[in-house]
Order: structure tokens, then C-alpha cells, then sequence
């Protein structure tokens, strides 16, 4: 097909606008520019003269001829044809002088528009259907313009088939998630050769939900397996298939799978399935109707499958809370893969694949990096790589040193270093605060281990204490969360202690601290006067994290109870953090001066300023003795 210029539609448009204002805006008059507009008294003179041939009538406009050429009108034009206005309340002696003065008069009818008046007529819909295959077009994504395949591309979406990328991603890419490869890796024989199972009659699943929180690897994995089966891969993201045009979706859908199945063996990839795949509904108007039918159109299609098409649905989703249950059904996506978070071991080899290509320095450790990255997902950690060697790469360096890594790591958990002006009384107290929680955390025997105390601002945090545990917790001991709870006090103890008052800096400690406590009486049963029950008002997202509310199932006398024990797990904490600051007071000085000095200490440093604790042999009983609730 000829390629058209992009602005060839427009101006077409343009232009056709132009000439129904130029010429369609008086219809039927195609030649008024030519005659000299003259006022109505002007008129009446010359009439009067006895200068005026003919005479033509339509509503209010009147055009004439004169019986000679004259110099009429404001400008003086010397013309023969002329137009003027008669005036809208009518001129009773105007017939009267027209027939004496002997003029041909004919009168019109007002609405003998002409074509040009049609064409008015049809002025909006020639707009409104111009912008729609304009936009049609656009949509489309056709570079040259538009043409049929712009409205087919808009069905089709943007639906991406890869059939021989330059690179095939094969699980080697792929870090960790054993589990998730194993399960899907099952597929690959069956996508490679079909014949081999249809033969014998084995039903193989035609949907696969891969569920996880984000950053997992769920496309990766989607990617590698049409990779490893050597087969096209259509990747769709469910958002795509909502337009504002009802009908869209299901239609991009039904193109979808037909591209596919004509393409068998092949493997759809449905990314973010929850944006249409939610409970049906639920939504009030709005793009509702167009998200059901594009459910509906992707349920019908996989129910569609007869059982030879070796077509493979994939899709991801983070909530699977919210999906439609309909969608999970046997024969739709009945095969559930969850991708998890990577734990340390996970970890050191997905940092390995990002670094292939990365020359690191020899100082660097990966299994250190990896330690200190707990809660980072794959994606997160691909994306320290690459700002570590953006660093490194700034700064002139010819590898990514670990420094770069643990710049970059704090940026990433705490946001960029911020110039903030700090008055020394004010920094003061910043340096009491963190040494605090240092202090209590280095004394306590089930406290994670400390990585680094600074008091060099960064994103919203002035300082901040970092703990980093030695392996992955899986769960939590109750000794350990009262440690927890104790380093969290540690700072307002010591500025209550040290400085005799306290400050809002404590505001984010007695959030995290008071939630922790809470769920430690509501949730995990560590309360003896409360018992163990669950008193949670709320419950938090599997994947994401968030807290999700939920209706009130006990009554007040027991919700008093829980305020009680969260209050004395609090206070507990507070008073064995109290303990330690006495106990070691000297050794807490002298953190606070290496700290406003040095600005930030290391976990080594640390171990220096304050000395021996548990990570050496040396571990120290915790200050207080159990027999508080729960213990
Ligand atoms: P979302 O839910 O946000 O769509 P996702 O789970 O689909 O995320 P991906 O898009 O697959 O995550 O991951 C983003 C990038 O992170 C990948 O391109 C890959 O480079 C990296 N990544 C994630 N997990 C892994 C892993 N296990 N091994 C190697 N790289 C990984």
C-alpha cells in the first residue's frame, strides 16, 4: 500500500473545512466576493436614480444589477453587481419604487442552500467521522498514515508476537524460583511436541496462572518458556484490552487467540490479568460493561479450546485476590504457579545474571550485596546493578565497585543524599537518637545484627540505623520481636535519658513499633491475658504488603484487652532499652561523639566503639529477664 503522509488526512480535512466557510456559509452565492457590498440607503438613491436593473430577494440579503457600471459602495468600486441588506423590519415603499423604477425583481427562498449548504448540513459528521478514522489510524500505530489495516491494528491492539527474538531467553535467564521453572518447565515437552501427548489422550493444561508479587519474574518466566519450547510468544497486558470503545477488548481478544491457534504450537502471555479479570459485577458503569466482555470473551475462548490446539495461556497477576473465580475454573487457570520473593541464595544468582555483562571490581562480594538486600525483588535487584554501573560509569570508573553497590542500595531503600542545614543542637540530638538504637540493638542477644548508623540525611529519614539479619526469617520468634520492639525504642530512650526530653523524631519507631506489638498480641497469640486468638481488624495483602480491612469480630471487653497488652509490650521494650543505655552509658558517649564526628560508623567501626556482644563469643544475658506477658 502507498504510504500517505501523517498530515495528509488533516490537511484534507483542513481544506474542505476552509472551502465550506469560504463558500458555504451564504449558500447558493458563489460569486458575492465579486459584488460590492452597499448600504441599504445607498441603495434606496440609486433606485431612486432610477440606476437599478434587477433586483434578487432572499430573506434579508438582496443582490442587484445596476443598469451601468457606477463607483458604488464605501470603497467606491466601479461595478455593475451589487448586494445590500434590507432592513429586517421591512421597507413598506421598497415594491412600490421597485415597480415604478421599472426593476425586474425576483425573490428566492431562503432555504435554497445549494450544495454548498448541504454540505453544511453535513459539516459535523464529516468532522466527527474524520477525527474518528484520524484517531482510527493513529491507534493503529501505522506509520504511514491510515488505511484499512489502521482500524485492524486498533482491534488487534498491541498484541507483540515474538517469534525469533535476537536474544531467546531461555530459565538459565531466569534466577532462583525453582519451584515456578519446575512446574512450568513440565510445559516444554508438551508445546514441543504435542502429537506425543493428544496421541495418548492426556489432557494438558491450557491455563497457567503465575502469581506473585511484582518484580517476581512472571513475564521472565512467561518469556523463557517460549523460548526453551522454541514457539511464538504473544504478550498482551489485560489493561491494553480496555479502550473506550465497548466491544474493543473482545474483539482483541478473539483476534488474539485466532493468530494463536493459527500459529499452534504458541504461548499468550495475558500480563496484569486482574484489570479485567476482576469479580464480576462489582463495578458501578463507567468502562464496566467493556471490562466483562472482555472476560466473558477471554473465558469463551479458552472454553473454546479444542483439545489438539496446543495453545498455551499464561497470565500474572498480583492480586489474585480479586480475580473472578470463574477464571480459575477447571479447564481455564487451573494450574497456579506462585513466584516469591527471592531469599538470599536466590538472591547472590539473580545478582549473578545481571552482572554477566557488568565488570565489577574484585572487591565485590556478591553473596555480601545479596545479604544486604533482603525484601528486594528480581527486578529490584536488576535495577541496583544497573544503577551501581550508572554510578560507576559517572564517576569515570572503569568497574562497578562496592561502594557503588552500597550507594546505591541506600538511595534505593532510603532515597538520595539530601543538603539539609542542620542546626549542631538539633544534629545533636539526631546523633543521640541513632546511637540509641545502635546501642540497644548491638547489646540485645536476638536483635539482627547492625550494618551501618548514619546521621547524613537521606529521602525523608535524617539518620537512620540499619539492621540487616544474618539469614532469611521465615518467621518470627517472639524474643526476637521483643528485641525488635526494644531497638525501636531505643531512640526516644536515649534522648529521654541523655537529653531529659523527647522529640518527634520517635514519630516513625512508635508507628512500626505499636503495629508490631499489635500483631503480636492480635495475631500471633504472644499475649497472656489476651490468649491465643484473632483479634486482627485488618489483613495484609499476601503480595503486596498492604493492610486490608475487615469487619470487627470480638467484642469491646477483648479489643480493651489487646490495647492493654500492646501497651505493656511497648512499655517493656522501652524499659529494657532504658537498662541498656544505663548499663552501658560510657560506651553509648562515645558513639554519640564518633558519630557526630564521622557522620556514619560501619558495622565494624561499631563493633570497635562499643565493643564484644553476641557476635562475638562474648554474648551478654538481655538486660531484663523474661516474665513479662507471653514469655
Ligand atoms: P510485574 O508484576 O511488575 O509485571 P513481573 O513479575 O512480571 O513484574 P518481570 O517483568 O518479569 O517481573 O521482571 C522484571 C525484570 O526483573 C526482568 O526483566 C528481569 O530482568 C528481572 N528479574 C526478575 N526476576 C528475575 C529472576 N528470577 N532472575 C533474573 N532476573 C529477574
Amino acid at each position: 500500500m502507498n504510504k500517505m503522509p501523517k498530515w495528509l488526512p488533516i490537511a484534507i480535512l483542513g481544506a474542505v473545512l476552509a472551502v465550506l466557510v469560504f463558500y458555504g456559509l451564504r449558500p447558493g452565492e458563489p460569486a458575492r466576493q465579486a459584488q460590492p457590498s452597499i448600504p441599504y440607503t445607498e441603495f434606496k438613491t440609486l433606485l431612486a436614480k432610477g440606476e437599478v436593473a434587477e433586483l434578487t430577494l432572499k430573506g434579508d440579503a438582496a443582490t442587484g444589477v445596476l443598469k451601468r457600471e457606477l463607483p458604488i459602495g464605501p470603497a467606491q468600486r466601479t461595478a455593475q453587481a451589487f448586494r445590500t441588506r434590507v432592513p429586517a423590519f421591512g421597507d413598506r415603499e421598497l415594491l412600490p419604487a421597485l415597480e415604478k423604477a421599472d426593476v425586474v425583481v425576483s425573490v428566492v427562498k431562503s432555504e435554497e442552500a445549494g450544495a454548498g449548504g448541504y454540505l453544511l448540513a453535513f459539516l459535523p459528521w464529516i468532522v466527527i467521522f474524520g477525527l474518528y478514522w484520524w484517531f482510527l489510524s493513529r491507534r493503529g500505530g501505522m506509520v504511514g498514515g491510515f488505511g484499512a489495516g489502521g482500524a485492524d491494528k486498533f482491534l488487534e491492539g498491541s498484541a507483540r508476537r515474538i517469534e525469533k527474538p535476537g536474544k531467546r531467553i531461555t530459565f538459565k535467564d531466569v534466577a532462583g524460583q525453582d519451584n515456578a521453572k519446575r512446574e512450568v518447565a513440565e510445559l516444554v515437552d508438551y508445546l514441543r511436541n504435542p502429537d506425543k501427548y493428544t496421541r495418548l489422550g492426556a489432557e494438558v493444561p491450557h491455563g497457567v496462572l503465575l502469581m506473585g508479587p511484582p518484580g517476581t519474574g512472571k513475564t521472565l518466566l512467561a518469556r523463557a518458556l517460549a523460548g526453551e519450547a522454541e514457539v511464538p510468544f504473544f504478550h498482551i497486558s489485560a489493561s491494553e484490552f480496555i479502550e473506550m470503545f465497548v466491544g474493543v477488548g473482545a474483539s482483541r481478544v478473539r483476534r488474539m487467540f485466532d493468530e494463536a491457534k493459527k500459529r499452534a504450537p504458541s504461548i499468550i502471555f495475558i500480563d496484569e490479568l486482574d484489570s479485567v479479570g476482576r469479580v464480576r459485577g462489582t463495578g458501578l458503569g463507567g468502562g464496566h460493561d467493556e471490562r466483562e466482555q472482555t472476560l466473558n470473551q477471554i473465558l469463551a475462548e479458552m472454553d473454546g479450546f479444542a483439545g489438539h490446539e496446543a495453545v498455551i495461556v499464561l497470565a500474572a497477576t498480583n492480586r489474585p485476590d480479586v480475580l473472578d473465580p470463574a477464571l480459575l475454573r477447571p479447564g481455564r487457570f487451573d494450574r497456579h504457579v506462585t513466584l516469591d520473593l527471592p531469599d538470599r541464595e536466590a538472591r547472590i544468582a539473580i545478582l549473578k545474571v545481571h552482572t554477566r555483562d557488568v565488570p565489577v571490581a574484585e572487591d565485590v562480594d556478591l553473596a555480601g550485596i545479596a545479604a544486604g538486600t533482603p525484601g528486594f525483588s528480581g527486578a529490584d535487584l536488576k535495577n541496583l546493578v544497573n544503577e551501581a554501573a550508572m554510578l560507576a560509569a559517572r564517576e569515570g570508573r572503569a568497574a562497578v565497585t562496592v561502594k557503588d553497590f552500597e550507594e546505591m542500595r541506600d538511595k534505593l531503600l532510603m532515597g538520595s543524599v539530601r543538603t539539609l542545614a542542620i542546626q549542631p543542637e538539633e544534629r545533636h540530638r539526631l546523633a543521640v537518637h541513632e546511637s540509641g538504637h545502635t546501642l540497644v540493638a548491638h547489646y540485645l542477644p536476638h536483635a539482627d545484627p547492625l550494618h551501618k548508623v548514619t546521621i547524613i540525611p537521606r529521602g525523608r529519614a535524617l539518620g537512620a540505623t540499619q539492621q540487616l539479619p544474618e539469614e532469611d526469617r521465615h518467621t518470627l520468634p517472639i524474643d526476637y520481636l521483643k528485641d525488635r520492639l526494644a531497638v525501636m525504642m531505643g531512640g526516644r530512650t536515649a534522648e529521654k535519658t541523655l537529653l531529659r526530653s523527647v522529640s518527634s523524631g520517635a514519630d516513625d519507631d512508635i508507628r512500626q513499633a505499636t503495629a508490631m506489638a499489635r500483631a503480636m498480641v492480635g495475631r500471633w497469640g504472644m499475649s497472656e491475658t489476651v490468649g491465643p486468638v484473632d483479634v486482627r481488624e485488618s489483613e495484609q495483602h499476601p503480595f503486596l504488603g498492604r493492610e486490608i480491612a475487615q469487619p470487627r469480630r470480638f467484642s469491646e471487653a477483648t479489643a480493651e484487652a489487646v490495647d492493654q497488652a500492646v501497651r505493656e509490650l511497648l512499655q517493656e521494650a522501652e524499659d529494657r532499652a532504658a537498662a541498656a543505655i544505663r548499663e552501658h552509658r560510657q560506651e553509648l558517649d562515645a558513639l554519640i561523639a564518633a558519630l557526630e564526628k564521622e557522620e556514619s560508623l560501619g558495622r565494624d567501626r561499631i563493633d570497635e566503639i562499643l565493643g564484644p556482644n553476641r557476635t562475638t563469643e562474648n554474648r551478654k544475658p538481655p538486660p531484663i529477664a523474661a516474665g513479662a506477658p507471653g514469655e
